[in-house]
């Protein structure tokens, strides 16, 4: 497995890959890697990609001034020997220093999907995903990139983003891996105490309750939404929205019906985690 720390050797390696005719997947990663990652380094697999490139990068510019960049969680070491079990063929991690470069003045801003749900909560959290992204398919030159729907939004800004600047790739969005008590996968879990880690439960218990009535008969958004909201803060977490859109379009959805996406965002003591179903 090769390790990349420069952009430019990745650049090379990965261009020359592709003029040998090998097909690229990249998955990006903030890394601390998980369960739900090493499912989308095996989906690239599955698509028969040559080369896997795996990129671990804590990106600033995704985050607000009061959010958790410092203390993200890194283990280097412990990713390292994750992709190489996973399968990964490349691992590429840069530094903020060489990502951005003194006087970096480009960003990548998609104004629609962007605007609602995190977007809102988080000002130039998608500007700073949207960059990242859009150097990473710059320098990996992949046929493919594999992301989660656990970040709902964030999948369906970077479809949108592909097809508005023309990038020659496919997005590929994989499904959300859980704990088996329900908790989706997430490196932020790392900061939870163990009554914080039971009292999330509610987040996936409230949602798959609501998909099951849902899939058996629509149901009016307005006061399916808020029994979830008053789950959770019943479970004691601080709700930071809870909302039911077109999965395509991101617009309020009216009904609780096939074709929506039901997604929470809420506070677990100081972590933020979110979730989301697929109606
Ligand atoms: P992150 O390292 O949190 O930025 O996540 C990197 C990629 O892994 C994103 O495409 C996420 O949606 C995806 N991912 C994170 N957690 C999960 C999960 N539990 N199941 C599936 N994909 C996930």
């Amino acid at each position: 497995m090769k390790i990349f720390r420069e952009p430019g050797k990745l650049q090379k390696w990965c261009r020359a890959r592709k003029s040998a005719g090998k097909k690229i997947a990249l998955v990006p990663t903030m890394g601390y890697l998980h369960e739900g990652h090493l499912s989308l380094i095996a989906e690239a697999r599955r698509r028969k990609a040559d080369e896997i490139v795996v990129s671990v990068f804590v990106n600033p510019v995704q985050f607000g001034p009061n959010e958790d960049y410092a203390k993200y969680p890194r283990d280097e070491k412990a990713d390292l020997a994750k992709c190489r079990a996973a399968g990964a063929t490349a691992v590429f991690f840069p530094t903020p220093s060489n990502m951005y470069l003194d006087r970096h003045s480009t960003y990548v801003v998609e104004e629609d999907l962007s605007k609602g749900l995190c977007g809102a909560r988080r000002p130039g959290h998608f500007r700073g995903v949207c960059t990242v992204v859009a150097k990473l398919f710059n320098l990996a030159h992949p046929d493919f990139a594999v992301f989660g729907q656990k970040d709902y939004q964030q999948a369906q800004v970077v479809k949108r983003m592909v097809r508005d600047l023309n990038f020659d790739l496919d997005i590929v969005v994989a499904p959300i891996v859980r704990e088996p008590s329900g908790l989706a996968r997430s490196s932020r879990n790392t900061y939870l105490s163990a009554s914080e880690r039971e009292a999330a439960l509610v987040l996936s218990r409230s949602l798959a309750a609501l998909k099951a009535a849902a899939s058996a008969s629509p149901r009016p958004a307005k006061s399916a939404l808020a029994k979830v909201a008053a789950a959770i803060e019943k479970a004691g977490l601080k709700v930071d929205y809870v909302e039911c859109v077109d999965a395509e379009t991101l617009e309020n959805a009216k009904r609780v019906a096939s074709g929506t996406c039901v997604l929470v965002a809420a506070y677990d003591g100081k972590t933020r985690l979110i979730d989301n179903v697929l109606i």
